[in-house]
């Protein structure tokens, strides 16, 4: 039987091997954390709580603002010391709550009232999703009540639970998928039940044997839940290569997956769902992978939101003497780090820390016409064009182009043998055109 994949895409080396038989250890809290108000999609949460204030693990200490927005809760007992602007994951400051931790504190954290998931209602699911603050996991944070509301004339009948994890090094899903398979899918009916959809498939590439194995057993004894086995290519979890590859549906560029029927959920988002409903608990806790040869003690942790990232290194025994680049989130989708100041936010999945030989690259010469880079990109773009209109600051062409079609996955500049930064080159010429169009709609 032919593995169930998509047209275009790579397959860089996995290096999941440094962390995959790494049980999730749960990290201490740290002196203090770092909470920026705006750890989402949407309008920035607005803060309730003042300098000098105590404040409660599990508190509330930002509201959400308007629809598309999520509260923040604090992830530690102890004492407010400021708000103000502080360095981010992005490289943008942000403004941001700074909490000092009361290491003596016996105080436990605080919950909501667990509600019993055979009798609670779609709205009531809703309702506590976005009260517990939840964020999709899979990168992009986007609260996940709102893609549990989708506009009525939106008929899905399908949900995907994203178990691709097609990152190289990041196994935090996979640890979740192996470790808490149960909760996993008791969340994934929540979502079901939220949208009222009677089929779930669990997607997991094919490098994740044990996870296959072990959910689709569990699956058996719950009507309407499938586990589908896909082809380990990267970008596997990219939501349009996903739908794909479980449903033969495109969705059309522009389009959402929601216009061809289908949500994608992420399997952190699942098991954050389950811990919200069945156990009252707000999201407060980051899972992630901290991995790379240039980390001495590669794990999976369940860190405090907000806890700084050289926190998370010095707990991982340090780096290398070789190590030369931090970035949070995957090698090929993550943003490198300047600041280790900066912290964990909720959405965060991975920190890795590479050595000169995981990053060195060759000098950049010119583009040979050879094509790779049209053959991978798995949307159909044509990467070397959209490229050059943006060295050439053209963004009426390059918008013609289908410039914002990209989802900047840097497959293109992963497969360039003339190590043209193809995708930095994309993405600097896609935010000149959406500015562009939005002052169009302004004007
Ligand atoms: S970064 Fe954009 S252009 Fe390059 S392969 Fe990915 S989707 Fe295609
Ligand atoms: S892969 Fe690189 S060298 Fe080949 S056509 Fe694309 S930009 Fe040019």
């Amino acid at each position: 039987m032919a593995i169930s994949t998509f047209n275009g895409g790579i397959h860089p080396p996995e290096y999941k091997e440094l962390t995959e038989n790494c049980a999730f250890e749960i990290m201490p809290s740290p002196e203090e954390i770092i909470l920026p108000v705006s750890q989402h999609l949407g309008k920035d949460a607005q803060p309730v709580v003042k300098k000098g204030d105590e404040v409660f693990a599990g508190q509330l200490v930002a509201k959400a603002e308007g629809f598309i927005s999520a509260p923040i809760h604090s992830s530690v007992t102890g004492k407010v010391l400021s708000i103000g602007k502080e360095v981010t994951p992005s490289g943008f400051p942000k403004d941001s709550i700074i909490i000092k931790t009361d290491k003596n504190s016996s105080a436990e954290k605080i919950l909501l009232p667990p509600l019993d998931p055979e009798t609670i209602t779609p709205d009531e699911i809703r309702q506590r999703v976005a009260e517990a603050g939840i964020v999709g996991q899979g990168g992009a944070a986007f609260p996940t009540y709102v893609k549990l509301s989708p506009p009525k004339d939106k008929q899905i009948d399908v949900v995907i639970l994203n178990g691709c994890e097609c990152e190289p090094y990041l196994t935090r899903d996979y640890r979740f998928m192996i470790e808490r398979p149960d909760d996993l899918i008791e969340g994934f009916k929540l979502i079901l039940k939220a949208l009222g959809v009677n089929r779930g498939v669990i997607g997991i590439e094919n490098n994740k044997p044990e996870a296959i194995r072990i959910l689709s057993e569990k699956v058996k004894s719950h009507s309407g839940l499938e586990v589908i086995s896909l082809k380990t290519k990267y970008p596997q979890g990219a939501e349009k290569m996903l739908i794909k590859a479980v449903t033969g549906r495109e969705v059309p560029p522009g389009k959402l997956p929601m216009d061809v029927g289908a949500v994608i959920q992420n399997i952190g988002t699942a098991l954050a769902i389950y811990d919200a409903i069945v156990k009252g608990e707000v999201l407060i806790t980051a899972a992630l992978t901290v991995s790379g040869k240039g980390i001495k003690n590669p794990k999976n942790l369940l860190v405090p939101v907000g806890t700084p990232i050289h926190d998370v290194i010095d707990y991982c025994g340090g780096v290398t003497e070789d190590a030369v680049k931090i970035v949070v989130g995957g090698p090929m989708m993550g943003v490198a780090q300047f600041d280790l100041h900066a912290p964990v936010l909720k959405a965060t999945s991975g920190i890795l820390v590479l050595t000169k030989e995981e990053v060195e690259k060759s000098p950049e010469t010119p583009c040979l016409r050879c094509g790779q880079c049209v053959g991978a990109c798995p949307l159909n773009l044509v990467p070397t064009k959209l490229a050059r209109y943006s060295q050439l600051q053209k963004y009426e062409e390059a918008e013609g182009a289908d410039i914002t079609v990209c989802m900047e996955c840097g497959t293109c500049a992963y497969t360039c043998p003339a190590n043209i930064p193809l995708v930095q080159w994309i993405r600097l010429g896609k935010q000149k055109v959406l500015q562009m169009q939005r002052e169009r709609v302004t004007n």
